[in-house]
């Protein structure tokens, strides 16, 4: 992994007023997406295995698409100017059907004025005829005859041009796209079967807390089953990682550092949760301060307010560390909020921020100017078709149920204060088409 440009306190002196127990949520994204450096490492893959992955380099189209002139309907392929003055025509016209274009078999002969060609969608257009007439316009259909009524096509209708969908030499896809459906086939149309891509991003991450248990074993008094492990295992899932899993770690110095230096000895980012809030950041600090450049800061957020951000290194190996809050919907909400797109960007991929929509909040919804707020929302369509969204009942950063009732996040700016009933709100949804 590339260490980082700078030092953090580097980063930091370039924003005015910074103090990091009142960080505001644009600044926090703004130091993390400075420090950041991609990593740097490529692979070829075949074109399957290239779903999801980063794209490394441009690809640039070997060939025209399509690479004929063809007929985008089924009918019959004819020339314009058979059919009388300007494109309209002014007088229905017959012609005769010369013989037949299929797909992948062109018309052999040539077509001579006052002919047409029966052609099937993707046939390769004759040369001398410019212009389609879809089956279902003509009139008078015969196995040698048709008749085209006035004014039923214009000169070059229903024509696909050579090269219209790429043309040879210009940029098909650029690097740093994150690999869709579509583009696996754009690449095969292009007869292209591996792809560079960036290799992918290994993160460490673990659960920290004496009072955690995982699942298969008791739940002594006090204790909770860890959440967070199957949260993060989820999103990082998501995102394309290769995962090294750690666990819990205990609430000891000692297990921690180790933690710390297995995973930064193995990984190129470590996600930990817990542990950063006032009280247990002690020592939590010490250790990180020893092994690297973090900053602990107080986030104008909620929830998720504590979070460490950093570099650490081991052995001459080093990680970028997150450490996000511990209760469950704060690490979701400070993960999709800071965490995802530094790690879209270390993975070398275009990283635009989640997308924002605006809806109707259909009650009042109580807030304080001066930060952020991110409340976990249905969103639905009402009877006008317009978008309204809902807040799911509590909100505490603790109760996982609230995140999984939603479909979406409200997010509530820093300037902004209460929303009325009516007012419209920012949502970013959590599923699009994957
Ligand atoms: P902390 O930030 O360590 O003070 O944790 C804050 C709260 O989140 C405490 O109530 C913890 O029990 C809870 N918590 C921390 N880690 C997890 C986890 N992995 N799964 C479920 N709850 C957790
Ligand atoms: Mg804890």
């Amino acid at each position: 992994m590339n260490p980082p440009a700078r030092s953090l306190a580097e980063v930091v002196s370039c924003l005015s007023g910074y103090d990091p127990d009142a960080v505001p949520v644009a600044d926090a994204q703004r130091i993390i997406a400075d420090f950041i450096t991609p990593i740097d490492c490529i692979e070829q893959l075949a074109l399957r295995s290239a779903l999801g992955r980063v794209l490394a380099r441009d690809i640039i189209s070997p060939i025209d698409v399509p690479s004929h002139d063809n007929s985008a309907m089924d009918g019959y392929a004819l020339r314009s100017a058979d059919l009388g003055s300007a494109d309209l025509g002014d007088a229905a016209v017959t012609l005769t059907v010369a013989g037949t274009a299929y797909a992948g078999r062109a018309h052999a002969g040539s077509v001579a004025p006052g002919q047409c060609v029966r052609i099937m969608t993707g046939a390769v257009m004759p040369p001398e005829c410019d212009t389609v007439i879809p089956q279902e316009f003509t009139l008078h259909t015969t196995q040698l005859h048709i008749t085209v009524p006035a004014g039923a096509v214009r000169s070059g209708d229903n024509r696909r041009f050579r090269g219209e969908d790429l043309s040879v030499g210009q940029a098909a896809l650029c690097k740093g796209r994150i690999l869709r459906p579509a583009d696996l086939g754009l690449l095969a149309s292009l007869g292209i079967a591996e792809v560079p891509v960036q290799r992918r991003l290994r993160v460490a991450f673990f659960s920290t807390g004496d009072e955690l248990r995982s699942i298969g074993q008791s739940l002594d008094e006090g204790c909770v089953y860890d959440s967070n492990r199957y949260i993060l295992h989820g999103m990082l899932t998501r995102l394309g990682c290769d995962l090294i899993d750690m666990g819990v770690v205990k609430d000891d110095p000692d297990s921690l550092e180790a933690a710390l230096r297995h995973a930064c000895e193995n990984a190129d980012a470590i996600i930990t949760s817990g542990g950063v809030s006032v009280g247990a950041a002690d020592y939590t600090r010490d250790i990180m301060a020893r092994l690297g450049d973090v900053s602990f800061w107080k986030i104008g957020m909620r929830p998720g307010r504590p979070m460490a951000f950093g570099q650490i290194s081991s052995n001459g190996q080093g990680a970028f560390l997150f450490g996000l809050p511990g209760n469950p919907v704060a690490v979701m909400v400070t993960f999709y909020f800071f965490a995802r797109q530094a790690l879209l960007h270390m993975m070398g991929a275009d990283a635009s921020a989640p997308p924002l929509m605006r809806a109707r909040s259909t009650e009042a919804i109580r807030k304080k100017p001066g930060r952020t707020e991110y409340q976990r929302g249905i969103l639905s369509t009402d009877s006008d078709g317009c978008q309204q969204v809902r807040i799911t009942g509590a909100q505490g950063s603790g109760i996982l149920r609230s995140m999984v009732e939603a479909n979406c996040m409200v997010v509530l700016h820093d300037a902004q204060g209460s929303v009325a009933a009516g007012d419209l709100v920012d949502v970013m949804l959590f599923d699009g088409l994957t």
